[in-house]
């Protein structure tokens, strides 16, 4: 049996304490720690509500090593489950080397006052984590996760070469707010206004942001106009996949969100520098951060679905096929379950399968490893079982 730490209590942090306690099979203990305690205290007593396991709780600056090394040290987990921001990535992987401790991550590190995500910084400490003989697994939300692993289910078992990638992501589903991100505000937006990038035949290709559109026919969903976005897991595909020419990204945004995100823009709110307000100095999308709904708090009454897959397309044995691979994950089913809408609980769940594979040593290893470097077999027949059912069709050539 297995003991957790999880950093972070938001959105995702609340879906990866539920699931945690649910699998019981694998977990005895579970701590969940975070900056604020009194979001971790409410998780566990939701926690207990609902499933009738105890959680224990902590508070931790996850932006201080030392303090995070006392907490590693005082608990002696099995892995520590980063589910708190991109921004303290690397603090927590060297909190994990300096303790002895595994590593899991949902999304890749960003500097705080930049507005640019790589793994460049994480995959830094490979060398430390093979001489630690520690294993750091990056990325293990949706997508990135998932859809890495999808790509490495397509690469092992339905196509020799994988040629074309196109990741989509559907959210279908409506909160009822004007305007509300579905994580992390301040992530999403600096995400979602950066320029666009894709890759094909070896290079990296640029375009404006959200300027480019194609529409798809999402399972579950139907058609959605769907725009093209850079997103990290592209940077470890384009490296991993054999025989790759081309992979892109894309996600739906409703024309609302989009008219909303416009005026943001337009009058600075979006600013992820500094300026000078009554004296003070204060960073605009984190003043904004505060002034639009907590993630966490759109669950109740969120309806509708989110369809998200890869479609990929390359050769078998010597004939051109391209097939689609996705899940389909329904707002208010999840809400039933672990009272999270289907972001959060997508992301939250392949990160507990993600913990499982480690600690049972079906994904093993010394060093930092992107999903689609380990086995997809025991990871999507666990995901499958614990939320996250998955389907494979076969589509017509383009
Ligand atoms: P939230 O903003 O809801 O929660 C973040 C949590 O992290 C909060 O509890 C916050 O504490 C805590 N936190 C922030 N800074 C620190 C710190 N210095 N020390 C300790 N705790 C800290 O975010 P989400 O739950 O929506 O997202 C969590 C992560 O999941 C993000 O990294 C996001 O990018 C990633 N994600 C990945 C996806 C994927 O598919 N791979 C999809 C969606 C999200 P406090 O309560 O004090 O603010």
């Amino acid at each position: 049996m297995a003991k957790a730490l999880i950093i972070g209590a938001g959105g995702v942090g609340g879906v990866v304490a539920h699931k945690t306690a649910l699998a019981h099979d694998v977990f005895d203990e579970v701590v969940l720690a975070s900056r604020t305690k009194s979001r971790c205290d409410a998780i566990a007593a939701q926690v207990k509500e609902l499933h009738g396991r105890t959680i224990r709780t902590a508070q931790v600056d996850a932006d201080d090593v030392a303090q995070t090394v006392k907490l590693l040290e005082a608990e002696r987990p099995d892995i520590l489950i980063n589910v708190a921001l991109p921004y303290q990535d690397l603090t927590l992987m060297d909190a994990c080397l300096q303790a002895g401790v595994d590593y899991l991550d949902t999304a890749n590190y960003e500097p705080p006052d930049v507005a640019k995500f790589e793994y460049s910084w994480q995959w830094a400490y490979q060398e430390r984590f093979q001489k630690a003989g520690r294993m750091a697994l990056l990325g293990s939300g949706f997508d990135p996760g998932v859809t890495n692993v999808f790509c490495a289910y397509a690469q092992k078992h339905l196509l020799d070469t994988v040629e074309y990638v196109d990741i989509v992501d559907c959210n279908g589903g409506s909160h009822g707010k004007a305007f509300a991100t579905n994580f992390n505000p301040e992530i999403n937006i600096r995400e979602i206004t950066a320029r666009g990038r894709y890759w094909e035949q070896g290079e990296w290709k640029e375009t404006d942001p959200l300027s480019v559109s194609a529409m798809f026919d999402y399972p579950g969903v139907g058609e959605r106009k769907s725009f093209l976005l850079y997103h990290e897991e592209l940077e470890s595909l384009a490296k991993n996949l054999r025989g790759l020419k081309r992979i892109r990204f894309w996600m739906t945004f409703g024309e609302a969100y989009l008219q909303h995100l416009r005026v943001l823009e337009n009058v600075g709110m979006t600013r992820i520098d500094e300026v000078e307000f009554d004296g003070k100095k204060i960073v605009p999308i984190k003043f904004l951060r505060a002034l639009l709904p907590d993630p966490a708090s759109l669950a109740a009454g969120y309806t509708g679905k989110t369809s998200i897959g890869c479609l990929c397309e390359g050769v078998k044995d010597g004939k051109r096929k391209r097939f689609f691979i996705y899940n389909i994950c329904d707002h208010a089913e999840t809400y039933k379950e672990v009272r999270a809408q289907a972001i959060s609980y997508t992301t939250g769940v392949p990160a507990v399968t993600g913990a499982i594979m480690m600690v049972t040593g079906k994904w093993k290893g010394h060093g930092v490893f992107n999903m689609e470097q380990l086995d997809p077999d025991p990871f999507l027949e666990d995901v499958g079982k614990r939320g996250l059912p998955w389907h494979v069709e076969e589509r017509p050539l383009p």
